[in-house]
């Protein structure tokens, strides 16, 4: 999210290894069972209506979903696996993630500088997997930061069955202005260091930016929409005092004076957002972007992007537009815990405190003011296949553990454009599947103990299936 990163050989990514990767002989994704299997467990989380029913049953045939609910048909000859007191869900969706960055504390140090491509890619196949044994089966990669478009191949070498990895949608890497957020600032010019992202500086280079990632195989646009991101004195001028605050309305909180604590840049305008959204929706796709703040915001909610991510800032008038036309905030809470709780000083730790203690301030608002949500982690910069922190994180700062799972499942799924596939237990979904220990209603924690993980039907994690995994091909 914030920079550039040292090399930690990160034993949390590489101690968590999927305990049944699919054999690969055939290379091919037609590893889906023909034998059909009933999951069966104490519990199954129905996610429109919102409730847990006892027991709880999955009829899975062809990679699919045939039927869920508290009994399913059990066909002749299906495989029966009881996963005992546990609670079957959709696999979890991580709107946000960066599989091409791993941890290297305080920050992200300088691994985008350090390590190849190549190197970054071996890395990414064992995020993938971590991830996946979490029990995330779908995520929205927000950029290789410095790799190009490699995640394509991450992505194909997935769908393809040849490595364990939740279903992804890359946007290669995201797209910044010259001198803008996750540029090489600061370097000898000497050097040419180059940014974690592609340039693009006005609308025509925009659109050529995004056909040229597409050419490469992304499946989404990743736009860097605001930055660098600041806390600033009580009683600063808003916006650093940008007439455009002013003329959008957004230059006053009223009865919120914190509110212009926090200062960002933002760095395209509404038309030119405009341009890469229909860009984006001609190739049927969309885009999200990194947005801390105002006006930045307001653009892109004008401008009608698929979600606005980490949204730290949001004046009143772009949540209610965000509610309106049904955009989700994405908070990624994890991230600014996880520098918060890794800051190299003193000094460090306060302002990172700092701005997560104003993130939350504005989050219950949001939340208040029914700005709709997705679960979005940032895991990359901390280890993965942990990032179900970020569930318990938007709990503890406001939303019942019904609400944040319906905001995953939900909205998740249609930011990922695969609101007719995934984040549901229902006739004719893929037979995504995960089993948790506990209640997750009661106890949102129950997400962070994933004990069986089924994707397109396949099992790579889970008890008494050690056998199933070959059988499912
Ligand atoms: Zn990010």
């Amino acid at each position: 999210m914030k920079g550039m990163t040292f090399l930690t050989a990160t034993l949390a990514i590489l101690c968590v290894t999927p305990m049944i990767a699919r054999a690969q002989s055939d290379r091919s994704v037609s590893t889906t069972s023909t034998q059909a299997i009933v999951l069966h467990a104490a519990r199954l989380f129905e996610v429109i209506p919102g409730r847990i029913v006892s027991p709880g049953e999955v009829l899975v045939e062809g990679g699919r979903i045939q039927a869920a609910g508290t009994s399913v048909p059990h066909p002749a000859g299906a495989k029966v696996i009881d996963l005992g007191d546990r609670t079957l869900m959709p696999g979890l969706i991580d709107a946000h993630i960066h599989l091409f960055l791993h941890p290297a504390p305080p920050s992200e140090g300088m691994q985008t500088v350090d390590e190849s491509a190549p190197q970054r890619t071996i890395e990414a196949t064992l995020a993938a997997s971590a991830d996946l044994m979490a029990g995330f089966t779908a995520e929205r990669d927000m950029g290789t930061e410095g790799a190009g478009s490699a995640d394509a191949a991450v992505r194909d070498a997935i769908d393809a069955g040849l490595i364990p990895g939740p279903r992804l949608r890359i946007s290669g890497m995201a797209i910044s202005i010259l001198g803008g957020h996750e540029d090489a600032i600061g370097f000898n010019p000497s050097q040419h260091v180059l940014g974690n992202a592609d340039y693009a500086n006005d609308t025509e280079q925009l659109i050529e930016t995004i056909r040229a990632q597409h050419k490469e195989g992304a499946s989404f646009v990743k736009i860097y929409q605001a930055g660098p991101d600041e806390m600033v004195p009580s009683g600063s001028a808003p916006c650093l005092g940008n007439p455009i605050c002013k003329q959008l309305g957004i230059g006053e909180q009223a009865g919120d004076p914190e509110f212009w604590n926090f200062h960002t840049t933002y760095q395209y305008t509404e038309d030119q957002l405009k341009a890469a959204v229909a860009e984006a929706e001609r190739l049927n796709t969309n885009v999200g972007v990194h947005c801390q703040g105002e006006p930045a915001a307001r653009f892109a909610v004008e401008a009608g992007v698929a979600s606005v991510d980490h949204a730290t800032q949001l004046s009143d008038g772009t949540m209610a537009m965000m509610k309106q036309k049904d955009i989700p905030a994405v908070p990624t809470f994890t991230i600014f815990k996880y520098f918060a709780d890794h800051a190299p000083s003193p000094a460090a730790a306060a302002r990172e405190n700092a701005m997560l203690d104003y993130k939350i301030h504005e989050f219950k608002r949001q939340v208040a003011a029914g700005v709709p949500m997705a679960v979005g982690s940032d895991v990359g910069p901390f280890p993965h296949g942990t990032q179900a922190a970020e569930f318990s994180l938007m709990v503890q700062y406001g939303m019942t553990p019904l609400a944040v799972l319906q905001a995953d499942y939900v909205n998740g799924a249609r930011i990922l454009m695969w609101q007719d596939r995934v984040g549901q237990l229902k006739n004719g979904y893929l037979a995504d599947v995960i089993a948790v220990a506990g209640n997750p209603l009661q106890d949102i924690t129950a997400v962070t103990r994933v004990e069986f993980v089924m994707k397109g039907g396949v099992i790579y994690k889970g008890g008494p299936t050690a056998e199933s995994a070959g059988n499912a091909r």
